[in-house]
């Protein structure tokens, strides 16, 4: 089952896709990290992309649906990825349909998680992530159980992203509104759209997903 899971910074779309990969054996395919990873790993295309992101330059659309293209051919996405971070624009959701249709792979859903735009300020800027296993929490919704200490791995390391500011936040939803927000038309005229409110507590978000994902 390949899915993608969609709405603004902050919906919540990287701490379900973690409670789903381990739910439904799929893999997060979440396009930021993978780009950093490229970067790190010295490969050719992290060296492209190194070229651009240091200009200051977006990554195009042809980098990133090739290093997907790439990646989605690997063992370990066979029962399945959750897209996340991507697509971002609707020429990249065409992109992405021509990409797989060319594997004969589908998209089984998009689930978009609807959010106010005001929570997720406050969303955003108390979120952490855990250096060593990406396990990611937050200030007053998702506290580790004991203070300091990863629940999943017992690392102390976390880091904060130096985008995740109010200021920054507010302009990655405009740029959402504007850009990635039509892409949930572009699915619903193909009938794979899920909306789920992205409101409620983390766990009833969860329930909801899994619902649909049977
Ligand atoms: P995204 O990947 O969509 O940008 P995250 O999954 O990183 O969003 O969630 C942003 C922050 O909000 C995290 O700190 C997370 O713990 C918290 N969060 C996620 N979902 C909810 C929710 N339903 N209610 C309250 N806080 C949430
Ligand atoms: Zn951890």
């Amino acid at each position: 089952m390949n899915l993608i899971i969609l709405g603004p910074p902050g919906a919540g779309k990287g701490t379900q896709s973690k409670r789903l990969e381990d739910k439904f054996s799929m893999i997060q395919l979440s396009t930021g990290d993978m780009l950093r990873a490229e970067v790190a790993s010295g490969s050719e295309l992290g060296k492209q992309a190194k070229v651009i992101m240091d200009a200051g330059d977006f990554i195009s659309d042809e980098i990133i649906i090739n290093m997907i293209s790439s990646r989605v051919d690997h063992d370990d996405c066979k029962d399945g990825f959750i897209l996340d971070g991507f697509p971002r624009t609707v020429p990249q959701a065409e992109a992405l349909n021509k990409m797989l249709a060319e594997k004969s792979l589908k998209l089984n859903h998009v689930i978009e998680l609807t959010v106010d735009d005001e929570a997720m300020v406050e969303r955003i800027c108390g979120r952490f992530t855990c250096s060593n296993c990406g396990s990611g929490y937050h200030d007053s919704f998702q506290k580790p159980a004991t203070d300091g200490v990863c629940d999943s791995c017992g690392s102390t390391d976390f880091t904060r992203r130096a985008d995740d500011n109010a200021e920054t936040v507010r302009n990655r939803l405009t740029t959402y509104h504007e850009q990635t927000a039509p892409i949930a038309t572009f699915y619903g005229d193909q009938g794979i759209l899920k909306q789920v409110d992205g409101m409620a507590a983390i766990d009833d978000v969860t329930q909801k997903l899994e619902n649909i994902l049977g």
